[in-house]
């Protein structure tokens, strides 16, 4: 079955310039003159945990797969370069859905510009693991990384917060785009992307900077489908509550110096909305304002991986 898939890949991936040789070989040889930094990063996804292949197109899987890793660049303000796919496919059907798979990855890939330059195809009795490692450039104001905040900065985020569960952490756009421009025309002193929860994230991108951060919660952006699961599920979560605890979001948080977040959210310069929820303090610790206008703690929630 391997030698039939990567015929198939052979024939559908598209030719790519950084790829000297690419897939069918022992290993790919990229072409990386114009990256003298590249920041690198890898994500595995499993079936039963990150997707359920049983109530999903195998082509969302495919692309959730690679959007996530996506993610992981734009929050180092690194472009997509290349990258590669392992796959653990279970023994039945497994050509048809590494197909699909690859038939979800591709249009993204090709959307980023990233050379899908090889992987690995296995096989066993148990459930779907895709694993992808991807390569990205660093730009010449080098890689956004979590240990740059200060205290005083603003924190901006993209988009809403919540309720992905719903299908938006299987559809999300990955803010490789509006974290590229930002970078480029701006000032950012630190960013993450919000994975696991935005208390969680934004809690480990003020520890690494050796700060703390403080939300104005009435400045939370919430999801309409954080509004939905609170009401769906009726289990007394509240719309907020998701907003700020749920994973999958793959919005971006930025530390950026308060000058430069005036003049960002005068200039507008993205589609999409970018809303001030905060700021960087010298407190350690996260902490809100809410509602009623009331300083108090609030506990970093979100998604963890469990492990001994
Ligand atoms: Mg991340």
């Amino acid at each position: 079955m391997e030698k039939s898939l990567i015929h198939w890949l052979r024939e559908r991936l598209p030719a790519h310039p950084l790829l000297k040789l690419g897939i069918g070989d022992d290993a790919a040889i990229l072409n990386l003159r114009d990256a003298p930094e590249c920041v690198i990063t890898v994500d595995a996804l499993m079936d039963g945990c990150d997707f359920l292949l049983e109530n999903i197109d195998a082509r969302r899987a495919g692309r959730k797969s690679l959007a996530v890793n996506l993610s992981d660049l734009a929050a180092m303000a690194a472009e997509p370069l290349a990258g590669v796919v392992a796959l653990v496919l279970p023994k039945s059907g497994g050509f048809e859905l590494a197909a699909e798979l690859y038939e979800g990855m591709i249009p993204l890939a090709e959307k980023f510009g990233l050379a899908i330059a090889g992987g690995d195809t296995n096989s066993w009795d148990g459930p779907l693991v895709v694993s992808i490692t991807l390569l990205g450039k660093v730009g010449p104001r080098g890689a956004l990384r979590r240990d740059g905040a200060k205290p005083g900065d603003k924190i901006l985020a993209t988009g809403r917060f919540g309720g992905s569960i719903l299908g938006r952490h299987l559809d999300f756009e990955p803010r490789v785009a509006e974290s590229l421009l930002l970078n480029e025309r701006y000032r950012l002193d630190a960013g993450i992307d919000v994975s696991d929860g935005l208390s969680l994230d934004l809690s480990r991108l003020a520890e690494e900077s050796g700060c703390g951060a403080m939300l104005h919660l009435e400045k939370i952006p919430i999801a309409d489908a954080a509004r939905q699961l609170a009401e769906e599920r009726s289990d007394g979560v509240t719309p907020m509550e998701h907003a700020l605890t749920d994973g999958e979001d793959f919005e971006l948080l930025l530390a950026v110096p308060p000058e430069e977040a005036e003049r960002i959210l005068a200039d507008r310069p993205l589609d999409i909305p970018l809303t001030e929820i905060g700021e960087i303090t010298s407190e350690s610790g996260l902490w809100c304002v809410d509602e009623a206008g009331t300083k108090r703690p609030l506990t970093p929630r979100g998604w963890e991986h469990e492990f001994d």
